[in-house]
């Protein structure tokens, strides 16, 4: 059974303060689980988890994951400043994007973030743009082909095979971006790349690491260069399904280690750090989307109309994505209903929930919707004439604090022309 990490009177209290819907986070699960992450691969001096801005764009977490040691990973101009204003520089941010404008460069260069180039035209684009290359310079790798390991269904849709993935560089091109940033000066590089998304398997990782460590062998020999970090990117997932089995981090952790020991210690890569740019599995269980009942409809199907819909949370709409839904109050009441639980917007794939077993829901009840934390708040949109909603942070002391005040209509009108 999936456990909330508030009970219904905390929840309630915060509901009176702050309107629903809302996401909660919880700061003493993140910390958790960062020094966890840190601790499966303590075995590397090198290591840092470069946080997907992306999968959660909020100062306050930023932060807080700072604090436990992890850097940023930006795709975009917004999140470069973002970052910038919470305190990261330099060797703290990783910039990966793609089909990247030019004066995002500029901004990763004053930055002083590491560049990880999309693709081989994206080296002289670099040097056209900047004058130079930086001395440390990370390229993204595509395979080719098919790569499935553990990979859930709206997992693949995000990635797709990497033979049908617009990102990274075939094999040959990374011998000649490596060859061609070394004439153009660089001294340190990277190598990463992003095979598959929301993975449960704790094999994922470690197969991605034999690959860019044999890949990463090769470049040295080929190349001369220095490979200063393989950056194993995102994708270990989160068990969205009560019946779906956690990751083990550590069992992750140490898989990797036994394909840094039998592949990159006898080439002589022993001081090779590695990194990750993890998303879903930093944030996704540690915050919740928090909703209200609002209306009940009886027609062909029994409907629950709640006060949050798919432009506060997107998956379960462009995904068919499953998140487990817990009525506060009623944890240990009979799942002896079975409901479609619904928002608002005039699509109808608007629904949190299909043909789902509940208890029996009254209006008011609180609905916690879970495993939002990561790719949840930040896909949300505003069709409909629908507002963003607040972010709360649970504190470590259980106190609340707003981290993002809800959009009003002045903040949708702010872009207009009358
Ligand atoms: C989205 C993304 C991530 C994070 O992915 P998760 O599945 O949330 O772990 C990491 N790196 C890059 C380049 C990404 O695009």
């Amino acid at each position: 059974m999936k456990k909330t990490f508030v009970n219904r009177e905390e929840l309630e209290a915060i509901a009176q303060r702050y309107p629903t819907p809302f996401y909660l986070y919880d700061e003493a699960g993140i910390r958790a689980n960062a020094r966890k992450l840190r601790q499966a691969f303590a075995w590397n001096p090198g290591f840092k988890e470069y946080f997907a801005v992306k999968a959660t764009p909020t100062p306050q977490i930023l932060k807080i994951l700072r604090e436990e040691g992890c850097g940023v990973d930006c795709s975009s101009r917004t999140e470069l400043m973002m970052a910038g204003r919470c305190g990261f520089s330099g060797s703290e941010i990783m910039f990966s994007s793609n089909e990247t404008p030019a004066e995002e460069f500029v901004l990763a260069q004053e930055l002083g973030a590491v560049i990880n180039l999309d693709d081989l035209t994206h080296v002289d684009f670099l040097r056209d743009t900047l004058g130079t290359v930086p001395k440390t310079v990370s390229c993204r790798f595509n395979p080719g082909g098919t790569f499935t390991l553990g990979e859930s269904k709206e997992g693949f849709q995000v990635m797709d095979n990497p033979g049908q993935a617009k990102y990274g560089m075939t094999r040959p091109q990374l011998t000649q971006a490596f060859r061609r940033l070394k004439e153009l000066g660089a001294e340190h590089f990277g190598l990463h790349a992003f095979l598959a998304s929301n993975t449960l398997s704790n094999e994922y990782y470690p197969a991605l690491a034999r690959i860019l460590f044999q890949v990463a062998a090769e470049l040295k020999e080929e190349t001369g260069c220095h490979i200063a970090f393989i950056n194993l990117s995102g994708g270990v997932g989160i068990p969205y399904r009560p019946d779906q089995e956690a990751n083990d981090i550590l069992a992750i952790g140490e898989g990797v280690r036994k394909a840094y020991e039998e592949v990159l210690l006898p080439a002589g890569m022993g001081d090779v750090a590695i990194f990750t740019e993890l998303g879903r599995f930093m944030l996704g269980p540690y915050g919740c989307l928090v909703t209200r009942a609002v209306h009940e409809k009886h027609i062909y199907k029994e409907y629950i109309g709640v006060d949050a819909c798919a432009a506060n949370l997107m998956r379960p709409a462009m995904y068919g994505a499953y998140h487990h839904i817990t009525v506060m109050g009623k944890e240990d009441a009979p799942c002896d209903h079975k409901y479609d639980v619904v928002g608002s917007l005039c699509e109808n794939s608007d629904k949190f929930a299909i043909d789902r077993m509940l208890p029996r829901i009254d209006m008011g009840d609180l609905l916690v919707i879970h495993d939002a934390g990561a790719h949840g708040f930040a896909m949300g949109y505003q069709y409909n004439g629908k507002l963003r909603s607040a972010e709360l942070l649970l504190q470590e002391d259980r106190q609340v604090r707003l981290i993002r005040r809800a959009e009003t209509p002045d903040d949708y009108f702010a872009t207009l022309v009358w």
